[in-house]
C-alpha cells in the first residue's frame, strides 16, 4: 500500500470519528475544519465559507499550464444518523477493516469517496513533480443529507467557481461488478399534511356526529391518486416534465435487470403501478415523478383496543420530481388540488425541496470519462443518464453550467444510510487509480 493510501486511510478514520449528522447539526464546523487542514496540507488554496449552519469547503489546486481546463470535484462531509445503533456489528463512528471491507457511517456516503479522491490527487502530485495538467477545485458541502439546504445560496456567493466537468460525489459497481457512471438525479419536495377536527381526542361514541381527523386526512390523501389507473390526479402534475430523449431512453433500456428480478429483489407483493398504467417500469423508475406517503400517524396505535376519536392526524409525504418540475410549484399544485376537492382544512407544510437534473451523456467531457472507464475497468461500464434517487445536481449545474458525471467507491452491498455501511477495499483502490487516470487524461490535451 502506498504511503499516501495509508495516510488518507488514517484521515478517513478521523473523518468517520466525527459524527457529522446534518439532520442534527452535529460536528459540521469541526468536520469542515478537519477537511480544510487536510486540503491545505495537500497544497490547496482553501476557503471555508461558514455563512450558514453547514460550512462549505472550497479548495483550489491550480495547474501552471496556460489554458488548462477546470475540473470541479463535488462531495459532502455530512452523513445520515447512525441509529438504530444495535443493528450495527460495531461502533458506526470507528472505521473498522474486516475481510477486505471498510465499515463505518459515511464510509461510502461520502467520506470514503473524499479520501479516495484526496489520495488520487496526492499520488498524482507526488508522481508529477507537484504539477497538474488541469485546475482542480474541491467543493465539499455539509448538508447534502438534508436536501443541501443553502447550497444554492453558497453557490450564488461564489461566482468564481467554473468548470468544464464536474465529478459527482459517489457511484457504485453493480451486482455484476460493472462500474456505474451516472449523469443525473431526481428532485424532491417533502411535506407534512395535518388534519385537526377538535381541541382534544374524543370518546368514539361521538363519531355519529363528529368528523375525525383520521378520516379527514385519509380522505384528503386519497384524492391525490387514482387507484384504478395508477396515476396521480393532481391537475398539471406532469405538465412540466421534460421527457427523455431517445438516447436517454436507450441508455435506461440497456441498464441491467429484468422486471422479474426487480420484483424479486425488492420482495414486492403488490401489482406494479406501471402494469396498471401500461408503462415501461424501467422508464418510469428513471424518468417519471411520484407522490409517496412516507408515514401516517393518528389516534391510538398501541396494543389492543382504544375507542377514541382522534383530534389530529398527520402524514409525511414526498413528491419525487424530474427535470422541469419545481418543488414549490408542485407543492402548490397539490395544495390547490386538496382545497379544490374540499379539503382546505388540511394544513400542508413544506419540509424540504430541491429540483432534479439530467446531464447530456453525449457531452465530450462526459464521453471522455466513459471511454477511460471502458479502458480501465474490465467489461462494459453501466451508463445511466439519471438515478432514481435525489441530490443537488440541479443547484450545482445552475450555478456552474458544466456537465456532471458521478463515479465512486461503492458497490451494491454498501448499505448507504443503513446499519453496517461499508465499501470493499479493492473498489476503493480501483477508484483511486481511476480518478488519477482522469486527472492525467488532461495532460494529453
Ligand atoms: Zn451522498
Amino acid at each position: 500500500m502506498s504511503n499516501r493510501k495509508e495516510e488518507y486511510l488514517t484521515f478517513l478514520k478521523e473523518l468517520i470519528a466525527l459524527p457529522s449528522v446534518s439532520a442534527k447539526h452535529e460536528k459540521l464546523p469541526e468536520t469542515a475544519a478537519l477537511l480544510g487542514q487536510a486540503l491545505e496540507k495537500l497544497g490547496g488554496q482553501v476557503e471555508i465559507d461558514d455563512s450558514y449552519f453547514a460550512p462549505l469547503v472550497i479548495a483550489h489546486f491550480n495547474s501552471n499550464q496556460a489554458g488548462a481546463k477546470n475540473l470541479i470535484i463535488y462531495n459532502h462531509y455530512d452523513v445520515q444518523p447512525a441509529e438504530p445503533f444495535n443493528l450495527w456489528d460495531q461502533d458506526p463512528w470507528t472505521l473498522t477493516e474486516k475481510d477486505g471491507h471498510l465499515i463505518g457511517r459515511g464510509v461510502d456516503d461520502d467520506k470514503g469517496n473524499i479520501t479516495a479522491r484526496f489520495t488520487a490527487l496526492a499520488e498524482y502530485l507526488d508522481e508529477n513533480d507537484g504539477q497538474l495538467p488541469v485546475n482542480i477545485t474541491f467543493l465539499i458541502e455539509g448538508s447534502e443529507e438534508t436536501a443541501s439546504q443553502h447550497l444554492d445560496d453558497y453557490l450564488a456567493k461564489h461566482p468564481e467557481l467554473k468548470a468544464d466537468l464536474i465529478i459527482w460525489e459517489s457511484g457504485n459497481k453493480d451486482d455484476q461488478g460493472q462500474i456505474e457512471l451516472g449523469g443525473g438525479n431526481k428532485g424532491i419536495v417533502t411535506f407534512d399534511v395535518t388534519a385537526k377536527t377538535a381541541g382534544i381526542d374524543l370518546h368514539s361514541s361521538l363519531a355519529t356526529v363528529v368528523d375525525s381527523a383520521a378520516w379527514r386526512l385519509s380522505q384528503g390523501l386519497a384524492t391525490l391518486f387514482d387507484p384504478k389507473t395508477g396515476r396521480i390526479q393532481v391537475p398539471n402534475f406532469y405538465e412540466d416534465v421534460i421527457a427523455p430523449n431517445q438516447r436517454e431512453k436507450d441508455l435506461v433500456a440497456a441498464l441491467p435487470g429484468t422486471k422479474e428480478e426487480f420484483i424479486k429483489g425488492h420482495q414486492i407483493t403488490a401489482p406494479l403501478l406501471t402494469d396498471k398504467r401500461g408503462d415501461d417500469w424501467k422508464e418510469a423508475l428513471y424518468f417519471e415523478p411520484s407522490i409517496n406517503i412516507e408515514g401516517i400517524s393518528s389516534g391510538y396505535e398501541d396494543q389492543g383496543v382504544k375507542t377514541v376519536l382522534p383530534a389530529e392526524a398527520t402524514a409525511k409525504l414526498e413528491a419525487r420530481l424530474v427535470p422541469g418540475m419545481g418543488p414549490d410549484k408542485t407543492l402548490k399544485q397539490i395544495q390547490d388540488y386538496l382545497a379544490d376537492q374540499g379539503f382546505s382544512d388540511l394544513t400542508v407544510t413544506k419540509t424540504l425541496g430541491q429540483p432534479g437534473y439530467r446531464s447530456d451523456m453525449s457531452d465530450p467531457e462526459i464521453k471522455k470519462v466513459i471511454d477511460l472507464a471502458k479502458d480501465f475497468y474490465p467489461g462494459e461500464p453501466v451508463v445511466s443518464p439519471t438515478s432514481p434517487g435525489t441530490g443537488p445536481m440541479a443547484y450545482v449545474n445552475n450555478a456552474i453550467k458544466a456537465p456532471i458525471i458521478s463515479l465512486g467507491v461503492g458497490y451494491q452491498g454498501a448499505l448507504d444510510h443503513a446499519p453496517n455501511e461499508n465499501i470493499r477495499l479493492t473498489d476503493y483502490e480501483d477508484n483511486i487509480k481511476f480518478v488519477k487516470l482522469i486527472i492525467g487524461s488532461y495532460a494529453n490535451h
